[in-house]
């Protein structure tokens, strides 16, 4: 597990790299490109284990076409269809992952927010008493 500090010096270092059209770590995932542990697939939606992972179940759920949506603050109408399918596929994932007791949500945005890939993404967090609020 990081210190807080190294997660906000990532997310400044990748604010810094904020649209530049190259691929994102998580492209490179959609395309297998970089293994990763898919536990749910649709047309529209990627979700894999986080490989940091904060909480027992950390599940990252990702649009496959980024589209312009490197983060949330960058939506426009025309994405409300994935974003409602990403909200939903946190809850199918959620219940795959047995997750009955409650789970969290989180979708960091910009520098703020700590976001360190800027490829829009969901966290499922869950499997322990989680805190709030958070840091
Ligand atoms: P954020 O800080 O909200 O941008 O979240 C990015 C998340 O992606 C972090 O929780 C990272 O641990 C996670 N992550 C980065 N690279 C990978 C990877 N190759 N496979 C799985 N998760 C990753």
């Amino acid at each position: 597990v990081r210190a807080q500090g190294d997660e906000e010096a990532a997310a400044k270092v990748a604010a810094a790299n904020v649209d530049t059209g190259a691929p994102t770590i998580f492209d490179k995932i959609v395309s297998r490109e970089i293994p990763a542990t898919v536990v749910y697939e649709t047309e529209k939606v990627l979700a894999f284990r986080d490989i940091n992972p904060q909480a027992p179940v950390h599940v990252v759920l990702i649009p496959k076409k980024r589209d312009g949506l490197t983060q949330l603050s960058k939506a426009s109408e025309g994405n409300k269809d994935v974003l409602g399918e990403l909200l939903f596929a946190a809850k199918v994932v959620a219940e795959q992952e047995g997750l009955e007791k409650g789970f969290r949500v989180v979708i960091n945005d910009g520098p703020d927010g700590c976001q360190s890939v800027y490829h829009l993404h969901l966290h499922l967090m869950g499997g322990r008493q989680l805190k709030w609020p958070p840091g």
